[in-house]
């Protein structure tokens, strides 16, 4: 029978289950040119709106997977792993967990995105060192996962292509914030990489797309449901991003601070606790699932990565592997943001923050922007922390000037404080396997 993708719509529409050869079908003509963008972009809405069950989410990934290139890393004996993360304020776990992941043995092959959002993207992070290369070919990805134990590039035209497209047209017709599918374009993009298992850093706050509990659980479990009916081992850790992650937002400043924590420095172990601690234990999470074994040999393990200096000598490896100079100094901040009142700090609107750094020039509003890579937010003050009239909130620093201002009113706007103590934020809610 001729498919028609007017009828696969309705099909939708009605909220009647599609079959698995129906979405691949839909998936292929559009990337042919045989679907034109309104009905992909009407099919996207009544998905948005009726849903996609296990079985259709699966299909999808499948679809989009298969729709491009797709990394073997079969001839090495080790396991693959990878981490995402769903997306958050001063969020930098990727370019510690990689290398120090790697430094216990395990293969991280990870392909990663810029800024969505208000919020940041590994690839603009490290492209504040000095000639860093993300747009390397996939022979180089392979290369250096071959040779240092992991890589890290962007998406390109040839991997999950169909994703790429969809995804474009999802950003400009209000159908991004869809369970099923955001876990058919992550997981598609993560099974492209040819890994063995998958951890989840799924963000839950003011701070992430999803702002509840429940959001975020659903969306782990839907994560989950794909990868194990791939054979990818999974786990999730449901994380706060009530606040931002540790204390620096932008880019070479994350790059600072990624660097003090690789080091194991004493500037880490005070100043940088909460992003540290993350970064061990989904690093334990993906030794776990890459060495099959218990998840305190697992923290054993990157604990001794981290200590020895082998994951900081990994992290300069992929530095020189892709073409950089590591020239990040420590960052310069020039302006203070000031408490008006005593109090407790109880609440960020973390989003506020994230755009903020936008507004210094840290991140993009419109796509042809270009970053400032030394713009950036220093973050004082946690949950529950103690706060005196005249103590510094944020520090900010920009190259131009003329972005203070509303920078500074959204960041004046983005904290409250209470009269009575309030508990800390607990830094893992849930873990999801
Ligand atoms: N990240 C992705 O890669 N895809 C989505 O749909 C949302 C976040």
């Amino acid at each position: 029978m001729e498919f028609l993708a007017r009828e696969f719509i309705k099909q939708k529409r009605e909220s009647i289950p599609h079959n698995g050869n129906d979405i691949e079908k839909f998936i292929s003509l559009y990337l042919a040119g045989e679907v034109p963008d309104y009905q992909m972009s009407s099919w996207l809405m009544a998905a948005f709106l009726n849903g996609l069950d296990a079985k259709e989410a699966t299909a999808l990934t499948k679809a989009m997977l298969t729709s491009g290139y797709q990394f073997d890393f079969t001839h090495l004996k080790e396991l693959k792993i990878d981490k995402h993360s769903t997306g958050g304020v001063g969020d930098k776990t990727s370019m510690i967990l990689a290398p120090l992941v790697a430094a216990c043995g395990i293969r991280v092959p990870m392909i990663a995105g810029r800024g969505l959002g208000h919020t940041g993207g590994t690839l603009d992070k490290l492209e504040a060192i000095q000639n860093f290369n993300t747009r390397i070919s996939k022979e180089e990805f392979i290369q250096g996962v071959e040779k240092n134990y992991f890589s890290i590039m962007g998406q390109t035209e040839e991997i999950c292509p169909a994703d790429k497209r969809i995804y474009s047209l999802r950003d400009v017709t209000a159908t991004i914030e869809s369970v099923p599918l955001i876990c058919a374009s992550i997981m598609s993009k993560k099974l492209a990489e040819g890994i063995d298992g998958l951890v989840m850093d799924v963000k839950v706050g003011s701070g992430a797309f999803m702002k509840t509990l429940d959001q975020a659980t659903l969306l782990a479990e839907s994560l989950r449901d794909i990868a194990l009916n791939y054979g990818c081992s999974f786990s999730a850790l449901i994380t706060d991003m009530d606040q931002p992650l540790g204390r620096h937002c932008g880019n070479a400043n994350e790059i600072y601070e990624c660097e003090q924590i690789l080091k194991n420095t004493e500037e880490a172990n005070a100043d940088y606790v909460d992003c540290k601690n993350l970064s061990l234990e989904l690093a334990a999470h993906m030794v776990k699932l890459g060495k099959n074994c218990d998840l305190d040999s697992a923290k054993e393990q990157v604990l001794e990565a981290l200590e020895s200096g082998r994951a900081w000598d990994l992290f300069l490896k992929l530095v020189e592997q892709q073409g950089g100079t590591y020239n990040i100094t420590k960052p310069i901040y020039d302006k203070d943001i000031l408490a008006e009142q005593d109090g407790y700090l109880s609440n960020f609107n973390t989003e506020a923050i994230g755009i903020a750094g936008i507004q210094l020039g840290a991140g993009r509003k419109v796509v042809s922007d270009k970053i400032d890579p030394l713009a950036g937010i220093y973050v004082h003050k946690s949950i529950g922390d103690k706060v005196s009239k005249g103590e510094v909130i944020f520090s900010i620093y920009a190259q131009n000037k003329d972005t203070y201002a509303s920078a500074e009113e959204l960041l004046r706007s983005s904290f409250s404080l209470a009269n009575e103590a309030v508990p800390r934020s607990e830094l893992v809610k849930k873990i999801i396997c």
